[in-house]
């Protein structure tokens, strides 16, 4: 297999420790240069947009992409977004069917993938993803794949607690009004509210104390709150159980089901066990399927106890080439299926002419 030596060749790009391909950078550059060398090997019409998204477009079904991205965090992994171009460039080439794509910039907010469904050009008929856990549950479960239900959405605000402030030394226990308990008290209240709502979780990660003086009573204390779920009725439930008015808030986006029954009958078929999770972090995925596409994402599990954006960022072989083995299968299936449903003339056809 192809795969590993490629992934070598990406990661060698930037120079160690880990992966340094952040965006933009010459590294990014010669990330895209690389896999464009690739898809043109492959026999692919290759393609880069105004936003240096690179695309390679096989004869059959281009209106069908599957990617990822060649951007890395400072010190990332051999993994993370390098295995769904590689493996996207396999399936496309195996099947002669549908469009590979790299998007750029996905570390720092999903830049590529933004500017071209904000571009208001034609976008993909379907978008498959594969990409590496970056966690512990399929690891957990012993499975190599997990198909990705949604990516989840969140909420993030403060909870801010008044009291007075009062010499640490000369006010007796009772009768303190201490900001700073308060607070604590509010955030073991975070903590079990998410663990009482079903696949949610909450994070308090700051704490700010006024006056901030050993010797004093705080005065006031204010908490972040970082709150995510996945689906709205569930982030919805949970910022209204902690109590707080979120400052910033996404909202959870759902994978396609029929994107989501190809892969999880192509898992079935081979005998291994079906899981399903949701995606805790944002993908490239999560921005197509919020702007319509009908998408879907194959999780690979992480060894290392699912460490992700760091040089121990590890999936076995045997589990990728059995991700690629289902990524192509599906990616067969749904380009015949929409052919069936739209007859010969597809607008995929046309947009080849
Ligand atoms: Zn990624």
């Amino acid at each position: 297999m192809r795969i590993p030596e490629r992934l070598e060749q990406l990661y060698a790009i930037g120079g160690g420790p880990g992966a340094n391909r952040p965006h933009p950078s010459a590294a990014e550059n010669e990330a895209h240069a690389l896999a464009a060398g690739w898809m043109g090997e492959a026999g692919l019409k290759i393609e880069v947009d105004p936003d240096g998204n690179l695309l390679g477009r096989a004869a059959g079904r281009s209106d069908i992409w599957v990617g990822s991205h060649l951007d890395t965090v400072p010190q990332g992994g051999r993994f993370d977004g390098a295995l769904g171009v590689v493996a996207g460039l396999e399936a496309v080439q195996s099947t002669g069917c549908g469009s590979v794509v790299a998007f750029r910039g996905e570390e720092v907010g999903c830049v590529g993938s933004r500017a071209l469904v904000g571009r208001g050009v034609a976008l993909p008929s379907v978008f498959l993803e594969l990409h590496v856990e970056q966690g512990p549950v399929l690891e957990q479960t012993g499975s190599p794949l997990g198909v990705v239900t949604g990516i989840v959405g969140y909420a993030r605000g403060e909870l801010v607690f008044d009291g007075r402030a009062g010499h640490a030394g000369t006010t007796p226990m009772d009768g303190r009004e201490d900001a700073l308990i308060r607070a604590a008290e509010a955030i073991v209240r975070v903590r079990d509210t998410a663990r009482a709502i079903d696949g949610t979780v909450a994070t308090v990660g700051r704490v700010e104390v006024e006056p901030g003086g050993v010797n004093v009573i705080p005065g006031r204390a204010a908490i972040s709150v970082d709150a995510r779920a996945p689906d709205s009725r569930r982030l919805e439930r949970l910022i209204d159980a902690i109590g707080f008015e979120p400052t910033q808030r996404v909202e959870p986006v759902e994978m396609n089901e029929r994107c989501r029954t190809a892969l999880r009958e192509e898992i079935g078929s081979r005998g291994v066990p079906v899981v399903e999770l949701p995606s805790g972090a944002g993908h490239d995925a999560g921005i197509l399927a919020a702007a319509g596409v009908p998408s879907g994402m194959l999780f690979v599990r992480s060894l290392n106890g699912g460490d992700s954006h760091s040089p121990d960022e590890l999936s076995s072989e045997e589990d990728v080439a059995l991700a690629v083995e289902v990524l192509t299968a599906s990616l067969r299936r749904l380009a015949s299926a929409s052919r069936r449903k739209y007859g010969r003339d597809s607008p995929a056809r046309t947009e080849q002419a």
